[in-house]
């Protein structure tokens, strides 16, 4: 494996890959990697000739009371978990390269990121389209994979890509999670004890609200109130959002009649968590 922390170097790699020929499959990622990463790298393997991954902890997408600083990084245990799944290319820029002091230019996709996650992080979206746009420039994929646990990123970047006739194929890749149920976060390094038990009500909430579909339940509010109901239980849970949307365009839906996500956000004591399932509507 190839580690790069040159942007220039990124580049001439990307322009000889592709000078012959080959697929590049891109899977950006914050690193502290986990499964759910890895799961992507696999399918970005199947998909590609080449693999390359990013490891980048984005400034622009943390909001100036969030936890840029804080976030976890181990770039020797991620590269060893990228080499293991046979990365080709890690490509770790720093942050001094991506935002020289005349950087000045940004991305904003402005309908799905209103809602859901938008409300709550203003400026989040901006940043993360920014990056990606950076480093699609950058690394020149022919397809690059994101997980649908950030639904509404993957939404954005879907949005962002066809908006500015980027060429490249965006694929969304089904969320891994715990044995327990919880998914799997690089934030959930974070948790105590105690609130790694209570953020379990956040997918037992999604199972629940699941259930009450497959039964016939079509009404968004109340399903919402179900599902809120099984996290107010757990007092260390404070609830940022419960929405269901409809599953491209991310507007708020009154009724489940066509393809929904169910999103959630919550703070965990002092951890934002966020989960969500996808309800395909087979008479839609
Ligand atoms: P992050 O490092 O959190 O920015 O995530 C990098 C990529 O991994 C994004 O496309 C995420 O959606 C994806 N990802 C993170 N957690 C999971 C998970 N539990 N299952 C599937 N994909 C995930």
């Amino acid at each position: 494996m190839d580690v790069i922390t040159s942007v220039h170097q990124m580049k001439g790699y990307s322009a000889r890959a592709r000078k012959t020929n080959k697929k590049i499959a891109f899977v950006p990622t914050m690193g502290f990697l986990h499964e759910g990463h890895l799961s992507l790298m696999r399918e970005g393997k199947k998909q590609g000739d080449i693999l390359i991954v990013s490891i980048f902890v984005n400034p622009t997408q943390f909001g100036p009371s969030e936890d840029f600083e804080q976030y976890p990084r181990d770039f020797d245990r991620d590269s060893r978990m990228a080499e293991s799944v046979g990365v080709d290319v890690l490509f770790a820029p720093e942050a001094s390269e991506m935002y020289p002091p005349d950087h000045q230019s940004f991305i904003r996709v402005t309908e799905v990121t209103r809602g859901l996650c938008g409300k709550s992080r203003p400026t989040h979206f901006q940043g993360v389209a920014t990056v990606v746009g950076m480093l699609f420039n950058i690394v020149r994929p022919h397809v690059a994979l994101f997980g649908e646990k950030d639904y509404q990123q993957l939404i954005t970047i879907q949005q962002m890509v066809k908006d500015l006739q980027m060429d490249v194929e965006v694929v969304g890749m089904p969320i891994i999670r715990e044995v327990d149920g919880l998914a799997m976060s690089s934030r959930n390094t974070y948790l105590q004890p105690e609130e790694r038990k209570a953020a379990l009500s956040l997918h037992r909430s999604l199972k629940r609200a699941r259930e009450l579909i497959f039964n016939g339940e079509r009404g968004a509010g109340h399903l919402i109130n179900e599902m809120s109901e099984v996290i107010q239980i757990e007092p260390l849970v404070r609830m940022d959002y419960i929405e269901i949307c409809d599953a491209r365009t991310l507007e708020p839906v009154d009724r489940i009649d066509r393809d929904v996500v169910i999103a959630l956000a919550a703070y965990v004591g002092k951890v934002r968590l966020i989960d969500n399932f996808v309800y395909h509507n087979t008479q839609s």
